[in-house]
């Protein structure tokens, strides 16, 4: 079965073709900078690359231009659109509804789009990506893929914020965490690695320009380090993480911002960026570091220990660890940054291998010393394929 799988942004969206019954990837490429100057990257296959620079000015020109690329010319990949056969969309929030992946009806639209105010940037941008698939293409059926949906099996003690209880009942104020099929994923595949341990504990590190922890018992989310927002828990490319709430008021008074104001700075201004002053592109720090620049140095230290703080504490809750998984960009590339997070962790059981840790590969492997307790893994992710396959499953 061919499924497009669709992730639509604000002002991008990134596709794939797969199919979903060989895992084998057909297309893919995003299209940025909608409604500015439109620009589309679409690769064939593995290697065949195409630069597109046209005005697009709506989602809408986006897909059809994407649908287009796959039909057509040189880049043709299948005769005809009718041959895609579902549409997955990875949909960033689905609150306590969705605790799985569904099939896209006018109701599940109508819930999604009631959870706006818990994903304003987001979830509108997935609902139009929805709206445009059916409209372009009315016989094919749409699923819904949640990034929350993952961390459902959280409990109560780690999901609650410690503020009166009515905020939660009433408002919904909870952490939702973020990431979630990627945690899946990695989680699943370490399973794996481990001969399918029957009771598991394992911690992946989702460490990217967005980056985040989950602790998974047994293949389920226990605890993850994203809250309510995907602003929570560690210092990432250009988000804060967690930071003391007073800091808010103080920075608002100090430099005259609003609210809009402060969240669009914790988001987009702080993290790797704000503290290094030079970039959100983890190498341009690791370069600078490698330079003798001070504060990249102190920016890199900052990341790896708050890392560390969520794997010690997650070690706790889990009672022990069998695996540590590190995956996206910066936790499959970096053997710096592994080799940081791991230091001093040997006492906990978990001894890197330094010649292991240093070999670049593009699969998943092992990079612990044979004496470690605790297994290191590198796991590439691959969360189009998550949503493929759950989109396979669904509509078959
Ligand atoms: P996104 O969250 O946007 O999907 P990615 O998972 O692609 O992000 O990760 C992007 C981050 O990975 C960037 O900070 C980039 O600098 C970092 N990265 C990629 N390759 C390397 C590398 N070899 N060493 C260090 N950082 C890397």
């Amino acid at each position: 079965m061919l499924v497009f799988v669709l992730n639509a942004g604000s002002s991008s969206l990134k596709y794939q073709l797969i199919n979903a019954e060989t895992s084998e990837l057909k297309a893919s490429g995003i299209v940025e900078r909608i409604g500015i100057d439109g620009v589309l990257k679409h690769v064939v296959g593995e290697n065949r690359k195409l630069t597109i620079e046209a005005s697009i000015q709506s989602h809408k020109e986006a897909i059809e231009l994407i649908l287009e690329t796959l039909t057509q010319g040189e880049t043709k990949i299948i005769d005809s659109i009718t041959e895609i056969q579902a549409v997955g969309h990875r949909v960033a929030h689905g609150g306590e509804f969705f605790k799985e992946s569904t099939i896209v009806t006018d109701k599940v639209i109508k819930k999604i789009e009631e959870l706006i105010p818990l994903a304003p940037l987001h979830n509108p941008a997935n609902i139009l990506g929805m709206k445009i698939c059916r409209e372009l293409m009315p016989n094919v059926p749409n699923v819904a893929v949640f990034d929350t949906a993952f961390h459902q099996t959280m409990p109560e003690v780690h999901f609650l914020f410690p503020v009166p209880h009515e905020d939660y009942t009433e408002h919904h104020l909870r952490k939702y965490g973020f990431h979630g099929t990627s945690h899946f994923y990695v989680s699943q595949e370490a399973i794996k690695l481990l001969d399918n341990k029957k009771e598991s504990r394992i911690i992946v590190c989702h460490l990217g320009n967005g980056s985040s922890v989950c602790a998974v018992k047994d293949g389920k989310s226990l605890n993850t380090t994203m809250g309510l927002t995907p602003l929570g828990g560690l210092m990432m490319g250009t988000r804060s993480g967690d930071i003391d709430a007073g800091v808010i008021p103080y920075l608002m008074d100090r430099k005259g911002m609003d609210t809009h104001q402060i969240i669009d700075y914790l988001n987009k201004k702080s993290g790797i960026l704000g503290v290094s002053g030079i970039s959100s592109d983890l190498r341009e720090i690791i370069s600078a570091a490698n330079d003798g620049d001070q504060r990249a140095q102190v920016t890199i230290d900052m990341m790896c220990n708050r890392v560390k703080k969520y794997i010690c504490s997650y070690a706790g809750l889990l009672g022990g660890v069998d695996a540590i998984c590190f995956t996206a960009g910066i936790g499959e590339n970096s053997d710096l940054i592994r080799n940081k997070i791991c230091h001093n962790l040997e006492f906990m059981g978990i001894e890197l291998d330094n010649q292991k840790n240093q070999l670049k590969s593009n699969i998943s492997r092992e990079i612990n010393r044979d004496t470690s307790k605790t297994k290191i893994f590198v796991i590439p992710t691959n969360e189009e394929l998550v949503i493929a396959q759950d989109t396979y499953k669904l509509v078959k």
